[in-house]
């Protein structure tokens, strides 16, 4: 049988699976000598023995845990039931990996009427021992018999007030025996200790199923078959007066990273008053006035600690009559700025390697660096929530069109633009505005992946909200109403709605930032790309590190303002001559537009898909807007509104886009061809060294690849021969459909690239349409019916299915094509790690996750040894 009891001298940090985070770090600390109450853990596969035998604990871990016992009090010096010498226990939950404050402890275990009196004569402090007996009764009443913990607090109170005492240290001896005399009226608990123990331990085990435990794991994807461990350990106490207390402390400050030794102290006090924030503590110099050897203590006791695990620690402890105890250590949680600063700095101390230091940082914790962020602690009013669909936080007033955006922020504020959904007409508003929030789309939608090009924060998918454009209100569900320049807060990088104006975090790259990036450049293989389409863009790309453009989507070049209408007017021809006109309208900026990228990304590959506009992005939405566009255009209204009828389509996701709209115009084609190889000879002629890939959009088949192939290579050579120059070019196809995946063996001899857009392949692969998603993904997450959405963390088991049988067919096909990834999972850290074991050559996403992809892929890339 197996061993289900350690003594704190028995085990190590190593056995963090078998003893819980906080188990295997007592005996660790216990191991260096550090003053550690004594006790034992009973393992985690005992929780599991516990759960599978219908919550019962098992038949001999009574005498084994006994015999655990009797070492400890030999070690203490006091027994455990005995009212002249009394040894009382903490029992508290660990699990394997940090749940921190989701399970339950119950502190001064082995109090009774008998031991309460014994403690109070033989401490020579009667206050302390019946202060201790009731809020032993109160843990006990709420953790293993789980009456409601309201209720006490509500007759402490009730005494304070009948007695003219608001705080608890007025709180007498004889008023905390007046209290625990209520108490005992209030709840029936054990008086034996054993039994109040052997419940306590099940108590500790069925926590780790109570829902606030079982939504934390959820949401943190911990395994719900690790089960807990349970750490008996001797108590100490703070509270015992002026020369005792408790304390927690971090090896650096969690929040900047600076090496600092910080702490805070509360005097005469228990642990979880610290905790708890009833009392402010104050900051650790304060200790090292009163005590200053407990001090001195303390502090070599966390340099200790740091340099051996090494890593930032965050300790709690305890001062009992001026000795020093030690009660926990763990990896301290801190700030994305923090994590990259402790992280650079430990390597330059030689506390880590480069590689170590790449792992110890969260890939989104590079987003602190690229955006503001809402501090966390300041988190108040959060009235709604949706997708966080583009990172950062931002803070305006609410407007609610783009137009009315412009004329808000030209008047000198800060705006936030709220739509039930955006189409590119919106884009002059987006581009003004600090923030973001739809009520409908998912995360591909047109606003999270325009939003998070520009580097705006975004929310998506807030279906708690209904908008009424009239009326100037957002009014959620709980029936907050968001008026017309209120000021609001987004938190993009949850999906929070809050009001009023909510502090935030500055953004700024700085030295450690780059040191890092620079490490992930050492160690990653997958190359990282940006989609990008305008200059701007594309510096910022480069900016960030991207290594050429990865998709650049042609008709978002035509989204600004000053060019939509020749798009439209295009799109709405009635036949070849006027669209022909149109076209060479588009030529001019579409190589200008080409130009410029290719100037800013010099010799960097640059992918330039061929125009993909789904029609209803394009086409005008009312009647007035129609009837303003037919104005513009020179058509009769009844006209415009005929053809934009007869273009009108069920499905437009699935509908009249991609490359079928190359196939039926061959001439759209042409003309991006010629405007691709005029650019690519200017760049040329200029200096640059332009390399193109032009890519095909949405294709079924090989027979749509070879018919534009045709018309791609036509254009370039007739470019080519006027000019007599010449520059490298590729040309390859979007693999997004799940029947160019199934056939990709065909496709393969025909192309020197696939990129997968894993937007489409995904809204295909599932049937959900990617702008309808914020409407029922959200009730499939929080029913578990989907693991993740699909369209932020790629669907390994399908969608990843269909991209490996992809790469493996057509890699047989034919060797030395280059297989790359540019949907938005391009930029997600889970996703880029898959992508990498796909063995793709590259990854690209919009261009401020180009550092988070960085860092990825390094990530996925680097085996510690
Ligand atoms: C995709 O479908 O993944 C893709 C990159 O193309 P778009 O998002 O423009 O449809
Ligand atoms: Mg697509």
């Amino acid at each position: 049988m197996a061993k289900r009891v350690y003594l704190f001298n028995e085990g190590s940090k190593d056995d963090r699976n078998l003893l819980g985070g906080k188990g295997a770090n007592l005996c660790e600390m216990t191991a260096m000598g550090l003053p550690v109450p004594f006790g034992f853990v009973i393992t985690t596969p005992t929780c599991r023995e516990f759960f599978e035998s219908g919550n019962k604990l098992p038949r001999h871990l009574e005498t084994e845990y006994n015999v655990a016992l009797r070492l400890v009090e030999e070690k203490m010096g006091a027994s455990f039931g005995d009212p002249d010498n009394p040894l009382l226990f903490s029992v508290r939950s660990g699990a394997p990996v940090s749940m921190p404050g989701m399970m339950n402890t119950i502190l001064n275990l082995g109090m009774n009427d008998e031991i309460a009196e014994g403690l109070a004569k033989k401490t020579n402090n009667p206050r302390f021992a019946y202060d201790s007996y009731r809020r032993f009764i109160q843990m006990y009443a709420d953790v293993v018999l789980e009456t409601d913990g309201e209720q006490f607090e509500h007759e402490i109170e009730k005494y304070k007030k009948a007695h003219d005492k608001t705080l608890d240290v007025e709180m007498t001896a004889q008023d905390w025996q007046a209290i625990i005399a209520i108490f005992k009226k209030l709840v029936d608990f054990p008086q034996n200790p054993a039994v109040q123990l052997k419940e306590a331990i099940a108590a500790v085990f069925l926590s780790w199923n109570t829902p606030r435990a079982i939504f934390y794991r959820e949401m943190n994807n911990i395994p719900a078959s690790l089960g807990t461990a349970v750490c008996v350990q001797a108590m100490v106490f703070g509270n015992f007066g002026d020369d005792s207390g408790s304390g927690v402390a971090f090896t650096r400050n969690p929040s900047t990273g600076d090496h600092e030794f910080y702490g805070e102290y509360l005097t005469n006090a228990a642990g979880e008053d610290v905790v708890a924030g009833i009392r402010t503590p104050l900051p650790i110099s304060h200790l090292q006035q009163q005590m200053p050897e407990v001090y001195q203590q303390l502090f070599e006791t966390q340099k200790r600690l740091e340099q051996h695990y090494q890593d930032m620690q965050d300790m709690e402890f305890t001062v009992q009559e001026g000795k020093f105890y030690m009660l926990q250590t763990r990896s301290g949680k801190r700030t994305g700025r923090a994590s990259v600063k402790i992280a650079v700095d430990m390597v330059n101390e030689g506390l880590i390697g480069e590689k170590e230091a790449l792992m110890r940082v969260s890939p989104e914790h590079v987003d602190a660096f690229l955006h503001p962020m809402i501090d966390v602690n300041a988190k108040t009013d959060i009235v709604a929530k949706g997708l966080p669909a583009s990172p950062g936080g931002a803070t305006g007033r609410i407007v609610f069109s783009a137009d009315e955006a412009v004329e808000v922020a030209a008047a000198g504020n800060k705006v936030i633009l709220v739509r039930r959904e955006t189409t590119p007409e919106d884009i002059h508003g987006m581009k003004v505005s600090e923030g973001i929030l739809t009520e409908l789309g998912g995360m591909t939608s047109h606003a999270a992946v325009v939003a998070r090009g520009m580097g705006v924060c975004a929310i998506t998918g807030c279906g708690e909200l209904t908008i009424d454009y009239q009326a100037g209100t957002a009014t959620t569900d709980e029936g907050v109403v968001m008026k017309r320049m209120d000021e609001i807060t987004l938190d993009g990088s949850t999906g929070e709605v809050m009001l009023g104006d909510i502090p935030k975090t500055e953004a700024s790259a700085n030295d450690d930032f780059q040191t890092l990036l620079s490490w992930a450049d050492k160690y990653r293989r997958l190359a990282v790309r940006a989609n990008a389409e305008t200059p701007e863009d594309a510096a910022k790309a480069r900016e960030l590190g991207a290594e050429g453009i990865g998709l650049c989507r042609t008709e978002h070049m035509f989204f600004d303002a000053s060019r939509i209408d020749i798009m439209r007017g295009m799109i709405l021809s009635e036949d070849k001559q006027e669209r022909q006109g149109y076209l060479d309208q588009l030529l001019a900026f579409q190589r200008e537009d080409m130009l410029a990228l290719f100037k800013e990304m010099h010799d960097l590959p640059v992918t330039i898909r061929l125009l993909d506009p789904p029609l209803h992005e394009f086409l005008p939405h009312g009647e007035e807007e129609l009837v303003e566009l037919a104005a513009r255009l020179g058509k009769p209204a009844d006209k415009v509104r005929e053809i934009v009828q007869s273009l009108q389509e069920v499905n437009p996701m699935l509908g009249f886009r991609g490359c079928r709209l190359s196939i039926v115009y061959p001439e759209i084609t042409e003309m991006q061809v010629k405007a691709i190889a005029e650019a690519a000879v200017l760049a040329h002629k200029a200096g640059y060294n332009p390399s193109p890939e032009i890519m095909i959009p949405l294709v079924v088949n090989v027979r749509e690849i070879r018919a534009i192939t045709q018309i791609i290579e036509r254009g370039i050579i007739s470019v080519l021969e006027k000019e007599s120059v010449s520059f490298p070019y590729k040309i390859g196809t979007m693999m997004e459909t799940p029947r160019a995946c199934l056939g990709a063996e065909r496709l393969a001899n025909s192309v020197e690239f696939m990129s997968f857009g894993t937007n489409d392949l995904t809204q295909m692969t599932y049937g959900f349409s990617r702008d309808d998603v914020g409407k029922f993904v959200p009730d499939y997450l929080d029913r578990n019916l989907v693991e993740d959405d699909p369209f932020v963390s790629l669907d390994q088991r399908a969608v990843g299915k269909l991209m490996k049988m992809a790469i493996e067919d057509s890699r047989e096909a034919k060797e030395g094509i280059k297989y790359g990834i540019c949907g938005e999972h391009g930029g997600d850290p889970r996703s880029i790690q898959f992508c990498h074991e796909l063995g793709l050559d590259y990854v690209s996403c919009s261009p401020y996750r180009v550092p988070v992809a960085r860092i990825a892929a390094a990530q996925a890339n680097v085996t510690l040894t």
